[in-house]
């Protein structure tokens, strides 16, 4: 049974999801949208627990701890995401067909085709419906 702090870990760094595939590499569940939704998810949360404890405690003057609780428990963590999961594209790119294809998706790592999520183990068509990318953007 997994640890209960390993569990509130991995939502709160929005790691939740992302189970290792039998390769040991990470399946990309996560993608440029589901960490903008984290985001917005999570400043709410901070502020709606903010107003709640600004008010049950009258601290109004502190109203400023908003910023860095929206720092440290939002913009941060989403921040630290969006460069894991470019790291992570950047090596299906370098690594498989679909990097130079027409047809895939770098912001949700998808082939536009098939609908389906690109690993480094995984290619949807197989290399069946391969389009090379115009030389313009291939560079
Ligand atoms: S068409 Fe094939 S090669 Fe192109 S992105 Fe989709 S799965 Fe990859």
């Amino acid at each position: 049974m997994e640890n209960i702090f390993d569990k509130i870990s991995d939502v709160l760094m929005f790691r939740e999801g992302t189970e290792a595939d039998e390769y040991g590499s990470l399946i990309p569940v996560l993608t440029t949208g589901s960490i903008v939704w984290g985001i917005m998810l999570r400043t709410v949360f901070v502020v709606f627990l903010s107003f709640v404890i600004f008010y049950l405690f009258d601290l109004y003057k502190f109203v400023w701890v908003v910023l860095f609780a929206l720092w440290f428990g939002a913009a941060y963590p989403g921040w630290r995401q969006f460069q894991l999961f470019n790291e992570r594209v950047k090596k299906v790119v370098e690594s498989t067909l679909c990097g130079s294809c027409l047809h895939f998706e770098k912001s949700s790592q998808l082939c536009k085709i098939y609908d389906e999520h690109v690993t480094q183990e995984y290619i949807p068509c197989e290399g069946l419906n391969w389009e090379p990318l115009p030389y313009e953007e291939s560079k």
